[in-house]
């Protein structure tokens, strides 16, 4: 806890300083462009790995990065999905998965979980990710952990789909989905390439728009 309250003065006193005017902007309102739907892990830093400020990104954390299927029931995340998507006008979201994911562990054996019924019961929300790679591999060989972490990302995506506020501006292309894994070894991001079906290099997969910066950038 004195790294927290020593590090109040520092950023108080330098990062702060520093970004005076972009937080007197930010004072009174946000227009983050991105909704970014992340684990709870303590290594994961949205705005660090996407080299962004305050004010970027609207960001939902959980075990997991997990979408649960739109219900009527009032949820955290189905409300914050609801306020960025339908009051902030964002127009991507990103759900982004991790290597060494301590959830999709759980999620992968269920029956170390009986001390900790609620995760338990969240990590349901991934099952049909673990039951679809349990069927395509036949057994548990191969990297099953990020066959599993891969797959979850990409059913959290059609999760989202199932909420009303997401599934309206997708009809009228005022939003898009994107899938990502971040590995927290090497700084790498991998995305969900929706022709291929499969996990490509950031690089790879949103060549076309880096090149367009570049573009801009040399004009
Ligand atoms: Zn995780």
């Amino acid at each position: 806890m004195e790294k927290l309250i020593s590090g109040i003065e520092r950023f108080r006193n330098s990062s702060f300083e520093d970004r005076k005017k972009l937080f007197a902007e930010l004072a009174n309102g946000q227009s983050p462009e991105v909704l970014f739907i992340t684990c709870s892990d303590s290594r994961i830093d949205p705005n660090l790995l996407t080299h962004t400020e305050p004010g970027d990104l609207f960001i939902i954390r959980n075990a997991g990065n997990i979408v649960p299927p739109h219900t009527r029931t009032a949820g955290g995340v189905t409300a914050s999905i609801e306020f960025a998507v339908a009051a902030l006008g964002v127009e991507h979201i990103v759900v982004c998965g991790h290597s060494d994911c301590g959830a999709m562990k759980g999620a992968l054996n269920t029956g170390a979980l009986t001390d900790l019924p609620h995760v338990h019961d969240w990590l349901d929300n991934t099952r049909a990710a673990v039951e679809s790679v349990r069927a395509r591999s036949g057994d548990d060989s191969g990297d099953t952990l990020s066959q599993v972490t891969e797959e979850n990302v990409v059913l959290q995506l059609h999760h989202l789909r199932t909420h009303p506020a997401v599934l309206s501006k997708l009809a009228t292309g005022n939003v898009e989905l994107h899938g990502w894994v971040y590995d927290i070894e090497h700084g790498t991001i991998k995305a969900f390439d929706e022709e291929s079906g499969q996990f490509v290099p950031a690089e790879e997969r949103y060549a076309e728009f880096m090149n367009k910066q570049s573009a801009a950038k040399s004009a």
